[in-house]
């Protein structure tokens, strides 16, 4: 089976979709109108951040006659507010003086362009590091082993459901390992995802060695051929050392079994916890090798500039985002479409 999903953001459907009877313009109609759903649904999800954004623009521009220093201080409260990160406006506000001093940026529509431009360099950079396309990655890999990372409630084992489900309707067969044995609820739940996205799981009684639960997966991602193995791990970062080890010997182990696994480390992060997410991240790429960042619930902040520190600070892909708890509410990162639904 040819791994549909590491093309998916080439090629819009799956054949199952696609039809063979469909003349090209209905084709193309039809991405099109895929297209339009996506971007109003992101655009949905970053509605509290751009509307905080933009009305307090407003707000600070109004009445005033030109961008001076004043105006320049509340340009960067603002900024901090949205957890854009500090190194992040202070990158934006230098962009936004040599504007201004060049006279370039006069009005408030030149200074969202500036602002957009700015914040879409820090995003395209970041996409030169890890995995920031499945494309990028062999299609003869099999199985694909994607590691997810992350601390408890972040939404991990709703983006694995989310994203079993996605691979799945674009041909591949996925495979779930339920590598979270520590916590007695991770693997029924877990196991309502699978079942929900109609895949396979592999999982054991609470407590068992993580290791010897993935050893079980990848031995049956490899007897039944599965183009793709999702594997769940545990998030108590109270027990970090213990943790940060259990994560390391995975590694180990998929890497032997499985020659460059795990191929993909994802890290999930809260977009609600902003700061915070950044330092639990910090701790993670220590031991994990993260290779791209799934950042959840953008549709419950106002602060939704954290994908820009994430951006900026771990310097990594932000490859996916949450934008809702509905299986479908996981969309590929577009780094413009972001930056246009902040301000527009
Ligand atoms: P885990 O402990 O990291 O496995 O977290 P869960 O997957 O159990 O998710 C924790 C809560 O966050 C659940 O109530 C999910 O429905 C919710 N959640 C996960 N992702 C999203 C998202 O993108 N948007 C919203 N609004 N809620 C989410």
């Amino acid at each position: 089976m040819a791994v549909f999903w590491r093309r998916s953001k080439e090629d819009k459907f799956s054949s199952s979709v696609l039809g063979l009877d469909k003349s090209l313009e209905e084709l193309k109609a039809q991405e099109e109108a895929v297209e339009r759903e996506i971007g109003v649904r992101f655009s949905r999800a970053v509605e509290k951040t751009r509307y905080s954004i933009n009305t307090r623009l407003d707000g600070i521009f109004e009445g005033r006659k030109q961008i001076d220093d004043a105006f320049l201080e509340e340009l960067e409260e603002l900024l901090i507010s949205t957890d854009i990160g500090v190194a992040t406006t202070f990158r934006v506000l230098d962009a936004v003086r040599r504007g201004v001093s060049r006279q370039e940026i006069t009005e408030l529509g030149a200074l969202k362009t500036a602002m957009k431009k700015e914040l879409l360099s820090i995003l395209r950079h970041s996409e030169e590091r890890g995995v920031n396309d499945e494309r990028s990655v062999d299609d003869e890999i099999k199985p694909y082993v994607l590691m997810v990372v992350g601390v408890n409630g972040v939404g991990k084992t709703t983006t694995i459901g989310k994203l079993a489900q996605r691979i799945k309707s674009e041909g591949n067969d996925v495979l779930i390992c339920a590598a979270d044995t520590f916590r007695a609820a991770a693997s029924d739940q877990l196991e309502i995802w699978a079942e929900r996205a109609g895949v396979q799981i592999v999982q054991q009684k609470q407590g068992t060695d993580p290791a010897a639960v993935l050893f079980d997966a990848l031995a049956a991602a490899k007897a039944r051929e599965s183009d793709v193995l999702i594997v769940d791990t545990a998030g108590r970062l109270h027990n970090k050392s213990n943790l940060m080890a259990e994560l390391e010997k995975m590694k180990r182990i998929s890497g032997r079994e499985v020659p460059g696994a795990p191929h993909e480390t994802l890290l999930v992060i809260d977009a609600v916890t902003g700061q915070n997410g950044l330092e639990q991240a910090r701790q993670f790429m220590k031991t994990a090798e993260v290779t791209g960042i799934v950042l959840t619930k953008l549709d419950g902040t106002a602060k939704g500039g954290i994908a820009v520190a994430i951006a900026q600070e771990l310097n990594l892909p932000i490859r996916y985002v949450g934008i809702g708890e509905q299986v479908d509410d996981l969309m590929v990162f577009d780094p413009e479409r972001y930056v246009n639904g902040l301000f527009n």
